[in-house]
């Protein structure tokens, strides 16, 4: 009897992402199994195609005479499993994407890169090749295989591509040794390290109370995730390696997600500590070959925890005790790549059943929170410090009296002080600012023209390391102009700081300071993350400052002093998040201050002292953070209460993406008969031109998410027949930001 192969096809085109039957013949039964690779013909030209099998049959769904036959296997072992099809079929309706681009999201990044080398050695004792060597030196024509018996005499067996890349060769006299049966190959695995950490000794922890009661929900069989509301330092991660323990005790696996692993090592260090070689991280900095390695030992049962960051909630587990995502509210945890999942619903629907998704953070995302107060979520929160350590002192400076006062620098007395006395008394320092270059604008004092980017519809940054205009958007850069362009005017103004500025004041009023820099102009090489944290915490610095990557999980014990530049940055970005994020980010960079024994003191400068964001945000208050915010959102119609979906449509020419948008808000306003969404726009986006591009937006709301997306997605599907090719529709529902 007949069998077939289901077929997934590796092409991103959506109108192929469907099931196609292969036969599969004779010789090739044994080697097909569900989640293997396989070539395929495909189209009229029978073009050879990469596919995923996803099933068998014994009869194909359409007429066997024009079934197809299954050209090779391309895998030895299945590179996913049958829970990963499930996996990849509720994602691709939940992120209205392709099949096959979720297969491809769930796989190891670079499957099909070989973890295995062929290497080609010797076939024949040493007596026969030196007579085989005798010969090839009479006959000139066969050079080319005495150089590769030499070479592999010399190197050992090596691989046939080394070999003809050091040789300068072809295949040929590899192959014609093999066939002669002078050289063979043989197929190894390649192994590398992937973790270097071993169990040390550790200090015996006993967790407090509040810790206690926290584990208890962790570990209570409900099957609803839990949120760990903790300030910072309150001991999460304590509570995290215990939940893990457990788990790992009943012979079931932990996965742990972390924002971004590069910026923390140190707690990536305790679960090494804890767990040793049961722990496994896997990160976007590995090679493919690395990566692959985790997951085959995954797989294997060779280790029992993956941490890393979103994409590691995809580890090939089969029997997930627990997924625990740390700093629940980073929005690093929504994939920016088709499909844009969330890994937190990722994380919940692996662990449908019987799994415990647990969420940590200070600062809850209004939408968990709201869950959480629903009912949907278990929340426990710890409202301590172990041993009462203090939270921080913190103190709102208003920085329009200083400048009343007449101090034009960027620091306020009270902070000037406060770093000064920290460098007397040899503590150390973090400054934040959540802004990189040197100045956020530069405009005519005069007529007030602004420097913009001319590829794209936002301000120059001034970056005065290389005395330049640089547009952030796109990179673009243009020279400060000595004279206004648009009045003539020789008086410009730099206004804003950023990171750069700041190095430069610090420098200027602390010259004897040891100083370090960390955001992205200083941390583009590859591990420079590590090693400015690292100086950082050796001590070798007074004063760090940073942008949002110095934000999170680090514990310097020395660090007794935060100070927050400028607070109103992030305010108004014109995104109806901006009050969320400006709570996060303080709270969290707050959290530094006074991590150890000592007490720590945090300097917030502003010039919207009486703003509540950054008053609650001082008193690590987000109860009433969330009181507040809440309200605004339900009288604005935003998020938890509707959902939302941004449509955004761009292109080089401006007037095919008006079009282009007027078509599809037509096509929107027709199937919305009953009025049961709210469509608004089009209209130009926030940030109307980026790299030459215009943008222009549509927003959808609706209450219920399930028919928000069809609704959505069936328009744009009838909007794209026909589209102008030039113009690109992105659709995201609840997008983090909105510019
Ligand atoms: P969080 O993850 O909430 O920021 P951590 O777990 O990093 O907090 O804890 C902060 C510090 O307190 C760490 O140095 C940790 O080792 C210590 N710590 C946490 N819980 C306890 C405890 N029960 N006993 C002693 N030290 C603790
Ligand atoms: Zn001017
Ligand atoms: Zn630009």
């Amino acid at each position: 009897m007949k069998r077939f192969a289901q077929v997934i096809l590796k092409t991103a085109n959506a109108d192929i992402d469907r099931v196609f039957d292969y036969e599969i013949p004779l010789e090739l039964i044994s080697s097909m199994e569900v989640g293997v690779r396989v070539s395929v013909p495909f189209g009229p030209k029978n073009t050879r195609t990469e596919g995923y099998v996803v099933g068998f049959s014994d009869s194909p769904g359409v007429d066997e005479n024009k079934i197809k036959m299954v050209i090779g296997v391309l895998d030895r072992y299945p590179v996913f499993s049958e829970e990963t099809i499930r996996l990849s079929r509720w994602m691709k309706k939940k992120y209205y994407t392709t099949l096959t681009q979720c297969l491809q999201t769930v796989m190891p990044a670079g499957v099909g890169i070989r973890n295995e080398v062929r290497l080609i050695g010797f076939n024949v004792p040493k007596e026969e090749l030196e007579n085989e060597k005798s010969r090839l030196k009479l006959m000139e024509s066969r050079i080319g295989q005495l150089f590769v018996i030499e070479f592999i005499e010399k190197f050992g067996p090596s691989e046939a591509s080394e070999i003809k890349r050091r040789l300068k060769i072809s295949d040929s006299p590899i192959k014609t040794l093999i066939k002669r049966g002078i050289l063979k190959e043989e197929i190894k695995q390649k192994r590398r390290p992937v973790f270097n950490s071993v169990k040390t000794e550790q200090k015996k922890i006993e967790l407090t109370k509040e810790q206690n009661f926290a584990l208890e929900a962790v570990n209570a069989p409900s099957d609803k995730p839990v949120l760990i509301h903790g300030v910072t330092g309150s001991g999460k991660t304590e509570i995290y390696l215990k939940a893990i323990e457990n788990v790992i005790s009943k012979g079931k696996e932990a996965i742990v997600l972390v924002p971004e692993i590069s910026l923390t090592p140190q707690l990536s260090q305790r679960f090494f500590e804890r767990f040793g070689n049961a722990a496994a991280i896997n990160h976007s900095r590995m090679s493919p070959g690395e990566r692959i390695e985790v997951w085959q030992k995954a797989k294997n049962k060779e280790i029992s925890i993956v941490i890393g960051p979103r994409s590691a909630v995809f580890a090939p587990f089969e029997n997930i005790g627990i997924i625990i995502i740390d700093e629940e509210h980073e929005g690093s945890y929504i994939s920016e790549n088709t499909p844009k999942y969330d890994a937190r619903e990722v994380a919940e629907y692996r662990c449908r059943n019987g799994g415990k998704v647990v969420y940590g953070t200070a600062t809850p995302s209004i939408k968990t929170y709201t869950r959480a107060l629903n009912g949907e979520i278990d929340l426990v929160k710890l409202k301590n410090r172990p041993f009462n350590r203090e939270m921080p002192v913190t103190e709102i400076v208003d920085m329009r009296q200083e400048l009343a006062f007449g101090n034009r620098s960027i620091f306020s007395r009270r902070l000037y002080d406060e770093i000064k006395y920290n460098l007397e008394r040899n503590m150390q320092t973090i400054l934040f600012i959540n802004r990189r270059g040197y100045s956020t604008f530069i405009s005519c004092r005069k007529c007030g023209h602004v420097m913009m980017c001319k590829r794209c519809n936002v301000s120059y940054t001034y970056h005065s390391h290389d005395n330049i205009l640089r547009c952030h958007y796109c990179g673009q850069t243009a020279s400060v102009p000595e004279i206004c362009p648009e009045c003539g005017s020789k008086y410009i103004k730099y206004f804003g700081t950023g990171t750069q500025k700041v190095e430069e004041e610090v420098k200027r009023f602390f010259p004897s300071a040891v100083v370090l820099r960390m955001d992205m102009d200083t941390t583009s090489k590859k591990n420079s993350h590590r090693d400015i944290l690292s100086e950082f915490g050796k001590g070798n610095a007074d004063i760090l400052i940073g942008t949002q990557m110095i934000a999170k999980g680090h514990d310097f014990p020395k660090v007794t002093l935060v100070g927050v530049i400028a607070a109103d940055i992030s305010l108004n970005t014109g995104d109806y998040r901006s009050g969320e994020t400006t709570f996060q980010l303080i709270t969290q960079v707050s959290g530094r201050a006074g991590r150890d024994m000592l007490a720590g003191k945090v300097v917030i400068q502003t010039y919207n002292p009486d703003n509540y964001i950054i008053n609650l945000a001082a008193k690590s208050d987000y109860e009433s953070f969330y009181e507040k915010e809440i309200a605004i959102r339900k009288t604005m119609g935003y998020p938890p209460f509707t959902n939302l979906f941004s449509a955004l449509i761009f292109g080089e020419r401006e007037n095919e993406v008006i079009d282009e948008a007027n078509r599809l808000s037509y096509i929107l306003e027709k199937n919305n008969g009953d009025e049961k969404f709210m469509i608004l726009g089009p209209s130009p986006a926030v940030i109307s031109k980026i790299n030459d591009e215009y943008r222009w937006r549509i927003f959808i709301k609706g209450n219920d998410e399930n028919d928000l997306r069809d609704f959505v997605v069936n328009c744009v599907n009838e909007h794209r027949k026909g589209r102008c090719r030039r113009v690109t529709v992105n659709i995201s529902l609840n997008p983090q930001s909105i510019v």
